[in-house]
């Protein structure tokens, strides 16, 4: 059971995504987290991430355990980093190494310590449409620009990280025209996916409407 969980930067993936995976006993895989481990890498030795070779080097060198510790490393999480990973998005080969693992994760699930898992979670731009096309459950979520900068910058400040709204909303409004825009796995709603406008609504409201979804389909 894969549920694919796609939508716009700060538009509250990554809370339902773990919020079902908790729910569901499902384990759960961020998979912007591996594309902002590259593009940390890549910030670490001082490389542009548009050096496509230096780009391709650390997403081929990542290894497992590598990325799935990476996942909490509070230090991918800054807007810098979030710029980087989408400066690198839109290369074929980073997609292309990370898309394997990302598959081999959906379909034989594992929890942190190891032990198989009845279902996946994965949260990112692409799940729906490209990465597991074949997932029963679809959701892709979107919100207005100014609410979404405001969540990202109150989870900026609550990890410790000095931020400006202006800048975030100017960084947010960048990286959504890059996703949206690029040739190779752009962002958008998968045919059978349930768009969820989180704008107005609360996390729990969220949560709500994905299990209705869920049960609607027969699968809880
Ligand atoms: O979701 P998050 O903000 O962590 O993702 C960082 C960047 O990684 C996104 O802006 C996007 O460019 C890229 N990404 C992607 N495909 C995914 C997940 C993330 O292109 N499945």
């Amino acid at each position: 059971m894969i549920i694919a969980i796609d939508g716009f930067s700060a538009a509250g993936k990554g809370t339902l995504a773990q919020r079902l995976a908790d729910y569901l006993n499902y384990a759960y895989l961020d998979t912007g987290a591996l594309y902002r481990t590259v593009g940390l890498k890549l910030y670490e030795n001082k490389q542009n991430p548009t050096d496509i070779k230096a780009a391709q080097k650390a997403a081929f060198e990542l290894k497992e355990e590598e990325i799935l510790s990476l996942q909490t490393n509070p230090a991918i999480r800054t807007e810098e980093i979030g710029t980087y990973a989408s400066k690198i998005a839109p290369i074929p080969e980073i997609r292309q190494a990370l898309l394997e693992f990302q598959r081999k994760f959906a379909f034989h699930p594992r929890f942190k310590d190891g032990t198989p898992a009845p279902g996946a979670v994965l949260d990112g731009r692409d799940i729906g449409t490209v990465v597991c096309p074949e997932a029963k459950i679809k959701l892709f979520l979107k919100a207005r620009s100014e609410v979404r900068a405001t969540r990202r910058l109150k989870d900026l400040q609550l990890r410790g990280f000095y931020a400006i709204y202006d800048t975030v909303l100017s960084d947010i409004n960048k990286r959504d025209e890059s996703d949206s825009q690029r040739g190779l796995s752009p962002l958008k709603p998968a045919p059978d996916a349930l768009v969820i406008d989180t704008s107005e609504m609360t996390q729990d409201d969220v949560f709500a409407a994905a299990i209705d979804f869920i049960k609607g389909k027969g699968f809880i």
